[in-house]
């Protein structure tokens, strides 16, 4: 288990128990009644076939753990109470999940329910994103924040305003200035009081991968002088009593708590200045970032690792908060976070099977050829005899590229070239250097199941499930089953450009999990912030006014579409809603709206048109 230092990245939850398999600790410790559960048997039961008991299913497999969720979600909870008690906070703790970094149903739905207790709410940042976030939170608490972030179009700001209607504590979250129109508009036709956010730029940058959309010149929040003007206009149209949540967000995975501190503070004198401007502030969102441990080092290295606990992080939260309100004389505000990468990642694991091993194969050179390659190459011999294992390197890597360059210019035949690598083997063995690396393949999509390694190469711990009681006696990179040539992972955790893995038996199944991937690679791999797939149109030339003649139109995925691939049912979420409405006008005792034909105050109307709508901005307003 040290190997794959699965007590570093792994802890509370993975461990390895004696009979080598991987072990899991949903909970987060081995308090009984609850029993260790072997990862191994849960794949066997799921992969059996069904006549021999198990479920059928078919490899990628990703198995979840909802009490890792749980566990997650009440540490993280646990950790801000425990700062704001010993610090003497003046208000609370009560964050959101971005439901961006896993948008599936039954997380959403799990979420709620556990944080519920303790008012945690959803981040929405696109339209099917808020749909699904309204219709979970009809089961959790009253108060929890539903946090509307994203560029938004006029739909998007109806279907927030929409949510104050239904009872949902619902912040709009300004990231742009002309937003602020939409909302001001919109209100007023819906008849509806908005509770209104901002997200600043802030001054301080994180530098690594995540935070290059931070800072100054970063894509989302707006300026100072931006903030300023919101302010003013918010002040003229006697709405400055809606401004009360002031966010940033300096990207994720922030690499320590004095980066952390940085922008807090920073964040916290803007909003120090907003109360001082006559906003009733009432929030601070210090957005996610709160980062993990994917190689179980705890040194802070770019992307890979964060040097601090939960504790230290919520400590340095609430530390820079209440000291800068305190030296401005202001009254604490509730603080909330958007963690999505601390709460979901643990949860699940991505189990997939080695279907071949392929060794690299080095063939006997023929004494000729050895004799004729050999040639002119006496400080080669001599470095092997010697047993220097650097010039015999260099030697081998010169004489090699002069074959391939013989054998471009037709001077060398394939047999000979066939010889010099046969050679290369020979003298990497003969020098002790040999490594040979074995190619894994495994049954999956690397683009679909890790993007996030495809394409900004994040490291995950991947770990054979089973047989870790064995010395591995091989060392392989992983290729996926798909025809790209970069399916393939050639760098793990550690910087190592191979892992120790075993020597597949020719009748058994090797078995190997990816650790800590429970937030983004599903929803990137599916649709990132259910942004569905794209319209497609065949076009052809023609002799019609236009020169060209669309032969098929296929439309994009609709928000239930999208909806519906993370198993949320739009139909059933619909009916949610409209009864919420019913249920919202009995409590409030009042009359329908007596504009019911309005189409701006017709609630039922609305939800009908979001759920048929593109999820994608609409370019024009509406
Ligand atoms: N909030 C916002 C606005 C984000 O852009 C992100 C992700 O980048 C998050 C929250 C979640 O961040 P993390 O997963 O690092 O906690």
């Amino acid at each position: 288990a040290s190997l794959y230092r699965i007590d570093g990245w792994g802890a509370p939850y993975f461990t390895a128990n004696s009979s080598g398999n991987i072990s899991v600790r949903p909970h987060g410790s081995d308090t009984l009644p609850h029993q260790d559960i072997d990862l191994l048997k849960v794949v066997k039961n799921a992969t059996d076939s069904i006549p021999s008991g198990g479920l059928g299913l078919q490899f990628p497999l990703i198995v979840r753990f909802p009490d890792v969720l749980k566990n997650r979600l009440e540490c993280l909870q646990s950790a801000f109470d425990l700062a704001v008690k010993s610090q003497g906070y003046g208000s609370h703790y009560q964050g959101v999940y971005p439901v961006k970094c896993n948008q599936d149903r039954f997380i959403v739905e799990d979420i709620v329910k556990f944080g519920s207790p303790f008012r945690f709410g959803l981040e929405a940042g696109s339209k099917p994103e808020i749909l699904l976030a309204m219709s979970c939170l009809c089961k959790g608490n009253p108060d929890a924040f539903l946090v509307c972030n994203g560029f938004k179009d006029g739909e998007y700001v109806s279907l927030a305003l929409l949510g104050r209607k239904l009872a949902f504590n619902t912040m709009i979250v300004l990231e742009q200035e002309h937003e602020l129109d939409l909302v001001i508009d919109l209100s007023q036709k819906m008849n509806v009081r908005p509770v209104i956010g901002l997200r600043a730029k802030l001054r301080t940058k994180q530098t690594n991968h995540y935070g290059s959309y931070s800072g100054e010149k970063g894509k989302f929040g707006l300026t100072s002088a931006q903030i300023v003007h919101v302010v003013t206009k918010l002040s003229e149209f006697g709405m400055l009593d809606c401004l009360e949540l002031l966010h940033f967000h300096i990207g994720s995975m922030i690499p320590s708590t004095s980066l952390l501190s940085d922008g807090v503070s920073e964040a916290t004198q803007l909003y120090c200045e907003l109360v001082r401007l006559g906003a009733h502030m009432k929030v601070i969102d210090v957005g996610g970032g709160l980062g993990i441990d994917y190689d179980g080092s705890k040194s802070g290295e770019a992307d890979q690792s964060v040097t601090y606990t939960l504790e230290e992080y919520a400590e340095a939260v609430v530390s820079s908060i209440r000291y800068v309100c305190d030296q401005r004389s202001v009254k604490h505000p509730v603080i909330c976070s958007e963690s999505g990468r601390a709460i979901v990642s643990h949860h699940s694991v991505l189990i997939f099977e080695a279907a071949s091993a392929v060794k690299p194969v080095a063939h006997q050179p023929k004494p000729d050829d050895i004799q004729f390659l050999l040639e002119g190459e006496e400080d080669l011999y001599a470095a092997v005899m010697r047993g220097d294992q650097e010039m015999s390197l260099l030697y081998v890597e010169q004489l090699k590229h002069r074959c391939v360059e013989g054998f471009r210019n037709g001077v060398l035949s394939i047999e000979q070239l066939v010889s010099v690598d046969g050679l290369c083997e020979w003298v990497l063995k003969a020098i002790g250097g040999s490594d040979p690396v074995q190619t894994y393949n495994m049954n999956l999509s690397i683009f679909t199941s890790t993007p996030d390694h495809w394409g900004m190469g994040q490291l995950f711990p991947i770990v054979p499930i089973h047989r870790l009681d064995q010395k591995p006696g091989a060392r392989g990179i992983l290729s996926d089953l798909t025809c790209d040539s970069d399916g393939k992972i050639v760098k793990f955790i550690g910087g190592e450009s191979s892992l120790p893995l075993h020597e597949k038996e020719s009748n058994g199944r090797y078995l190997l999990g990816l650790f800590l991937g429970g937030s983004y690679e599903e929803s990137m791999g599916g649709g990132h912030n259910l942004f569905g797939g794209p319209s497609v149109v065949r076009v052809s030339q023609s002799e019609g006014p236009h020169g060209f003649v669309v032969t098929r139109a296929v439309p994009g995925q609709s928000t239930s579409d999208v909806l519906r691939a993370v198993q949320h049912e739009p139909e059933l979420m619909l009916q949610t809603l409209k009864h919420r409405e019913e249920e919202v006008m009995h409590t409030k005792g009042g009359d329908q709206e007596e504009d019911d034909e309005n189409e701006y105050k017709n609630v039922a109307a609305c939800l009908d048109r979001s759920f048929l709508n593109m999820p994608y901005l609409a370019t024009e307003e509406g």
